[in-house]
């Protein structure tokens, strides 16, 4: 069970993040930001805001919605203007939505989750994209690389503690933010292609259930009526 915190701290406006894990009764205090909430950027305390919590994953996806919004120029997008094809459904994705306004609900967020940590990021205004993606094994490369080891070692054994576990996640935040870009994604620019505006169309009542549902999103049952998605899969289910 984890429960997260916030407080504002009015003296450095910061948002201090403390991190309650519950481990055989008792609860762990892990402060997650206690050795980086002086060093990260105002952009990545955001994106901590509102995923949660800091992780790696978090931080590729912040680390290339900065990127993209350097190469690209863009600032973030109030309507379609930029869009974001992520090739995973990971924590990286929320750095992106944040950053970028890329979103699940403005349609400008595309997921094609191929297990890859891999980013497209396109802008209609400028006509052009990038294509990030990772093609080395991560390797740490911090000051606490002992300690590192010791730690990725008992996860790869399956002994690590909670704790451990936490250590292990933050020394690797760390050591990401401390990275120049192109040591922790190839970059490339691809060919443009205009990709397609979120769909609109007017919604229907589902003959079986009767829920209004979007009509390019419904299929027609056997005698010919428009159904929605469940509905229909019962449909056939009733018949098979
Ligand atoms: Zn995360
Ligand atoms: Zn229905």
């Amino acid at each position: 069970m984890k429960l997260v915190e916030r407080k504002r701290n009015p003296a450095c406006g910061a948002y201090e993040i403390l991190q309650f894990m519950q481990n055989s009764g008792k609860k762990i205090l892990m402060d997650i930001y206690s050795d980086l909430k002086d060093s990260i950027s105002k952009d990545l305390q955001r994106c901590v805001e509102f995923h949660g919590h800091l992780c790696p994953g978090l931080v590729y996806g912040y680390l290339v919605a900065k990127e993209a919004a350097d190469l690209l120029d863009l600032h973030r997008s109030h309507d379609e203007e930029v869009v974001a094809i992520a090739e995973n459904d990971s924590c990286a994705v929320d750095g992106l939505q944040v950053i970028l306004g890329t979103t699940a609900g403005k349609g400008n967020l595309k997921i094609e989750n191929y297990g890859k940590n891999a980013y497209t990021i396109l802008s209609r205004s400028h006509k052009k994209g990038y294509r990030f993606s990772r093609t080395e094994f991560y390797n740490y490369k911090g000051e606490k690389k002992e300690k590192f080891d010791k730690l990725d070692k008992a996860i790869s054994d399956g002994t690590a503690s909670n704790k451990e576990k936490q250590t292990h996640k933050m020394l690797k935040t760390k050591d990401l933010l401390s990275r120049p870009f192109d040591e922790v994604f190839s970059t490339h620019e691809i060919d443009f292609f205009m990709p397609p505006y979120a769909p609109l169309a007017r919604s229907e009542a589902c003959a079986k259930c009767g829920e209004m549902t979007m009509s390019t999103k419904m299929v027609s049952g056997k005698d010919g009526a428009l159904l929605c998605i469940p509905c229909s899969k019962s449909e056939s289910r009733v018949n098979s």
